[in-house]
């Protein structure tokens, strides 16, 4: 049977001003009172159950409680993103990611009423030591691995448009991830760490062209023209298919958040698209993609891995100190 896991980073308004350093995002200001009902309401019309990896910042603040609450109580899958959402987790040492974890996991399972056991750090930023990190913590899976040619390109894009000063770049330089990550498998894959192995669930690309499939740059795509978006979806399905990956699939809230919704950050590819217009892509997507494939959870998708009949590669991380 084919599958699909579907799931979506909870990055917030603030999320995104920090790493671009634009001023205000230490108020928090957030999105989740008009992102998260609208997107629950389009997962219960499509009756999907997926993962919203949650930053663990926003549990942490009353004025987001109800948003958080109504997706749990939903019953989607709660992983964590980091608790202050910064891609520049190399940077850390063990003891500062330890308590990183830790910290969002209180913030969320107080906010949610559950202990995360899945996690995706923030803008793709993969260490070792957040790996063996993970692996004393329990948990279940890592899904950060992006193995995305164009990576080094998003990063020029948002420095551009920034007003970042030459220390804060440096800070952000593995930002979406290096060339190197491209190189990285498509397909989940454990980390041989030193307490031992770890699950990874890639954000999946297009196999063998590590061009990326995830709904933003799809509906960026179709934003220039939706007949050569739904050709290239159609392509990446069909080498998913004809390489046998079985899809892992990144949302984010402003894949339903249209221009009117958010001004703030009409720096973001794709947020200049009117809403009905955004969302209408968005739904073609989904048909393309429910109607061949099964839609699961992350943390189904890693228990269906590693069950699999199929040997997992085995990988040990190195990384550029
Ligand atoms: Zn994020």
């Amino acid at each position: 049977m084919r599958y699909a896991s579907l799931s979506l980073d909870l990055d917030n308004q603030w999320s995104y001003m920090k790493t671009r350093g634009d001023d205000g995002w230490q108020s928090h200001p957030s999105y989740l009172d008009i992102a998260v009902p609208r997107i629950l309401e389009f997962l219960a019309r499509r009756r999907l159950t997926i993962t919203f990896f949650i930053i663990g910042q926003d549990a942490a603040l009353a004025k987001n409680r109800d948003a958080l609450r109504a997706i749990a109580a939903a019953g989607h899958e709660i992983g964590n993103h980091s608790f202050r959402h910064e891609p520049w987790l190399h940077l850390y040492s063990e003891a500062e990611l330890d308590r990183e974890l830790h910290e969002a996991e209180d913030a969320i399972e107080s906010a949610m009423g559950v202990r995360t056991r899945g996690f995706r750090g923030p803008g793709f930023s993969v260490t070792a030591s957040t790996l063996e990190v993970l692996l004393r913590r329990g948990y279940q899976y890592d899904a950060t691995v992006f193995p995305n040619l164009l990576n080094p390109l998003a990063r020029a894009y948002l420095f551009a448009g920034s007003k970042l000063s030459h220390e804060e770049k440096r800070q952000r330089s593995a930002l979406f991830g290096t060339w190197k990550d491209a190189a990285r498998p498509v397909r989940p894959f454990k980390w041989q760490l030193q307490g031992g192995e770890l699950l990874e669930i890639p954000v999946t690309t297009m196999p063998w062209l590590k061009l990326p499939l995830h709904l933003s740059y799809l509906v960026y795509l179709g934003k220039f023209s939706r007949p050569a978006a739904r050709t290239y979806f159609r392509l990446a399905l069909r080498a998913c298919r004809m390489s046998g990956t079985q899809p892992s699939i990144l949302l984010h809230p402003l894949d339903f958040l249209g221009r009117e919704d958010c001004p703030a950050l009409d720096f973001f590819p794709g947020m200049d698209l009117q809403r009905a217009r955004k969302l209408a892509l968005v739904d073609e997507f989904f048909d393309m993609l429910l109607a061949r494939w099964e839609p699961i959870t992350m943390a189904e998708h890693a228990r269906r891995a590693a069950a699999g009949r199929q040997e997992l590669r085995r990988l040990t991380p190195v990384f550029p100190a």
